[in-house]
């Protein structure tokens, strides 16, 4: 950075979660308030933390997502001179100040309507939150090209294409390979997989993340999220996406090329890589992460994703296909399934049972506005709903 600049003015939605402590965390190690101004920071529940984060941070305003909680975020940061909001609609008010760069670390469908309020000032955008780009695909594409900023893709998949994609090379540009750790269930037999407990498959084998992504790791959903994301970041069509299970997370995703070549970047399973190419580009910060050491890796392994055990993936394709409001009936159905799945409602292998219920009853429509997608998404939740309902209602097998 020349001396003298002024410095870059930030906004980190999800801050109390994985991926906002770790954005917090790469603005620390790059120079923290001398570098960086901290316009709005933002959680739900942890508003201890969320508290702590903004005196640290010097935040202009934080706001809980919880109006709930309004009170109890006040009295903390009393005296501070740090403004306090909650609930939805101060969220997206807060989203719409003016920024240079905001991180989308919201998880779930919550994270969409404070991301395209963001969009519309002209900030660049770090996307973490997947399921902005799942559900809503090209609007929200549109909706960054009007907004002006950078789409910059956190998620460290997309990351690493991003890093290797040579956007002046496209027409040459084959495939994109995505990388999946295959989750703590990749050598399960389906019959285990019945039975396995939210704690059981919250513990991911290589990353560190939140609690949902975690089980969506386990489930492949995750990669399935991921598929269509990729899909959408990098304007490809469904068959040019594919997906390889490499247990070790060393490969954090791959692009082919029309002379045989692929490009891949590699890296220790650590978010600080992501998020700080981010918030840095075009140019490379300085990160204490760990560095590869290719002697102790010694190898490196690579198989075929089975759809028989994770069905996910098969969704995600036809997903991609049918295109539309498809995404968001998928991710809206999902996030019900997972809701059932935390709660003890519903079992393991369920969740894609529901999904798939839910995506062959509604079928694919256009995706006409951003309203559509809302409406998608509400519906989609609606029908996985009762299908939990009518789940529940008879004894759980155990
Ligand atoms: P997390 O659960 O650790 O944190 C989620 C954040 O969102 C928290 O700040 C929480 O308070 C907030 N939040 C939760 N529900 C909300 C709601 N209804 N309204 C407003 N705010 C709400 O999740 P995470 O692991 O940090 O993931 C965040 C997003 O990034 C997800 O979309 C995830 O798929 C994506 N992502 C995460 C990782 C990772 O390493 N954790 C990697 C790639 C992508
Ligand atoms: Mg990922």
């Amino acid at each position: 950075e020349p001396a003298g600049t002024a410095p870059q003015r930030l906004s980190i939605f999800g801050s109390t979660g994985s991926i906002g402590c770790n954005t917090l965390d790469v603005i620390r190690h790059l120079g923290g308030r001398q570098s960086y101004e901290i316009c709005a920071i933002t959680g739900r529940d942890n508003i201890d933390l969320l508290a702590r984060q903004a005196i640290e941070c010097q935040a202009e305003i934080a706001v809980t997502a919880n109006a709930n909680r309004y009170q109890e975020l006040k009295e903390a940061l009393s005296g501070t001179g740090i403004e306090v909001a909650a609930g939805e609609t101060a969220l997206i008010e807060a989203a719409g100040r003016d920024i240079d760069w905001f991180m989308a670390g919201i998880v779930g469908m919550a994270g969409l309507a404070p991301t395209l309020a963001a969009i519309r000032t002209g900030a660049d955008i770090a996307l973490a939150n997947k399921e902005c780009l799942v559900s809503a695909g090209e609007l929200f594409n549109r909706e960054i090209e009007k907004g002006g900023g950078r789409l910059l893709p956190v998620d460290s998949e997309h990351n690493a294409i991003f890093q290797v994609f040579e956007d002046d090379q496209r027409h040459a540009i084959e495939r994109i390979i995505l990388t999946a750790s295959g989750g703590p269930f990749r050598q399960r037999s389906l019959e285990d997989m019945a039975t396995v407990t939210p704690d059981m498959a919250a513990a991911h084998p290589n990353w560190s993340m939140g609690l949902k992504i975690s089980i969506d790791s386990a489930s492949m959903f995750n990669k399935a999220l991921e598929m269509i994301e990729a899909k959408h970041l990098f304007r490809m069509s469904a068959d040019q996406v594919e997906v390889v299970v490499h247990p070790q997370s060393v490969i954090h995703s791959m692009v082919g090329y029309s002379d045989g070549s692929i490009l891949a970047q590699l890296g220790a399973p650590d978010m600080r890589t992501a998020i700080g190419y981010c918030l840095a580009f075009p140019q490379r910060p300085s990160l204490p992460v760990e560095r590869l050491d290719f002697a102790k890796l010694a190898r490196l392994d690579f198989e075929a994703p089975d759809e028989a055990r994770f069905p996910s993936l098969r969704l995600a394709r036809q997903a991609m296909q049918a295109g539309g409001l498809s995404g968001a009936i998928l991710n809206g159905a999902k996030e019900v399934a997972l809701e059932a799945f935390i709660a003890g409602q519903v079992g393991f292998l369920e969740m894609a049972d529901i999904v798939e219920t839910v995506m062959q009853k509604l079928g694919a429509a256009d995706m006409t506005s951003i309203d559509a997608v809302f409406e998608a998404d509400g519906t989609a939740r609606i029908l996985a709903g009762e299908i939990v309902g009518s789940r529940t209602q008879r004894p759980l097998a155990t």
